[in-house]
């Protein structure tokens, strides 16, 4: 596994003007039930019967003391309630989550590393993930029924996961299927024994998507395995359903030789998607109407910028921008791809990046003897990410000291194993 134990205590500052709004940065319980950044998927959590405490944890309920206290202090309370709590507890930061919270995660890593890293700590009681709400739900899914996942704000979701609601790709489904003369509900192979559809969802989905895919013989897939994963499910069946991500799902089959003719875009707002009947019998990948608000900031035009700039500089965007910009570069690949390419660099090498700020600055800071920038100098970071404040971190730390489980995330077992199958089919495949 190639999660990074975290050994960071230098804090770094976003570069100039890097953040959208800089109040999200420094006071995000302002922003926590406002349109747009409103708690999304989180809606729908369950609060735990054993943990009455969560009823009043809801986003915005972050007690006064932690929104005033200045930072300082707020460090010093984390370091003594991590010290106090010990060995019960580990605590998860993405790659894209700010320094000021990572200087205290036990492991740095993607949402699937984190979730296994997690799982390396069986004796911790609990697991405190500073990422955003479908992480939280993974880490929980694959954590033993002991151990409670918290995410210490609710309003931390995804706003590309909330794109696809278990509701819509139900209703996709059952269109989808009624064109292909199936039962929605057991969709059977054809007489070659393929089946006419299989759907595929990104891991940036919630649980319930997840399930989804576990009950009509789906799967999940990361960034680091989207080839394997539709290599697996042609093997199965004709076409997939591929959400909430377009990006992802366009680079990836184009990349395996698709023809994009054979991608149409399901907008679920529109009947069928937007299509025609035989649009649908004639697809490979049906592609869901969603994209992350961070990666589709990326053009070509930076791109141009960046090598009439630097004249040698090696691009590596992230899969999840949009198609133009992934042909443009020199390399595309997950976030620990890209820590690969520039662990493989030389000293001296210049290196544009297209990915979330917070972790191009990092890979910076960790590689002086390179140019290393992201391709937007005024790209915004992902605001949910933003979220964890380390007001809430210290917030929920404190209560667990105190024996008060605060926003923990708990996927019912009914959802949990469907999508814990899902989750095994993903595992189980391998490259050809
Ligand atoms: S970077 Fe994009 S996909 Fe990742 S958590 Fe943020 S909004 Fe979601």
């Amino acid at each position: 596994m190639s999660t990074t134990s975290v050994s960071i205590s230098q804090k770094l500052t976003l570069s100039g003007s890097s953040s959208c709004n800089p109040r999200l940065a420094q006071a995000p319980w302002e922003f926590d039930a406002m349109p747009g950044y409103g708690p999304g998927s989180s809606e729908a959590d369950p609060v735990p019967a054993h943990a009455p405490t969560n009823a009043e944890a809801r986003p915005g309920q972050l007690p006064q003391l932690y929104r005033e206290l200045p930072e300082e202090d707020l460090h010093e309370r984390i370091r003594a309630a991590k010290e106090a709590l010990g060995e019960d507890l580990v605590i998860l930061g993405h790659f894209y989550q700010r320094d000021e919270i990572v200087q205290h995660a036990d492991f740095l890593g993607d949402s699937f590393q984190l979730a296994n890293a997690a799982l390396t700590k069986p004796e911790a009681r609990y697991i405190v993930f500073c990422g955003v709400h479908f992480m939280a739900e993974t880490a929980d899914i694959l954590s033993s029924p002991e151990q409670s996942v918290i995410l210490p704000n609710l309003a931390a979701g995804c706003s590309m996961a909330d794109m696809a609601d278990e509701d819509s790709v139900e209703a996709a489904w059952e269109e989808i299927c009624e064109v292909y003369g199936v039962d929605p509900q057991n969709v059977t192979p054809d007489d070659d024994g393929k089946l006419p559809i299989l759907p595929v969802t990104y891991m940036n989905s919630s649980a319930a998507l997840k399930a989804f895919c576990g009950r009509h013989g789906g799967i999940v897939c990361t960034s680091s395995n989207a080839e394997t994963v539709l290599e697996w499910a042609f093997e199965r069946a004709r076409r997939v359903l591929f959400f909430p991500d377009q990006h992802l799902g366009r680079n990836t089959a184009k990349a395996m030789g698709v023809p994009l003719e054979q991608m149409p875009m399901w907008n679920p707002r529109r009947p069928l998607g937007g299509n025609t009947a035989e649009d649908l019998q004639q697809a490979k990948v049906l592609l869901w109407h969603g994209f992350c608000s961070v990666h589709r900031r990326f053009s070509v035009a930076q791109i141009e910028k960046a090598r009439s700039e630097h004249p040698g500089v090696k691009v590596i965007v992230h899969p999840e921008s949009p198609m133009p910009v992934v042909d443009a570069a020199d390399a595309s690949g997950s976030t620990d791809a890209i820590r690969k390419f520039v662990a493989a660099s030389s000293p001296g090498d210049v290196i544009a990046i297209g990915t979330e700020i917070n972790m191009v600055n990092r890979l910076a800071a960790e590689y002086p003897d390179r140019t290393i920038f992201c391709l937007d100098p005024v790209i915004c970071p992902c605001s949910t990410m933003y979220r964890i404040h380390p007001g809430y971190l210290a917030w929920v730390l404190e209560d667990l000291v105190q024996g008060r489980v605060n926003n923990q995330i708990v996927v019912p077992e009914t959802v949990a194993a469907h999508a814990r199958v899902a989750l095994d089919r993903m595992l189980a495949a391998k490259p050809k």
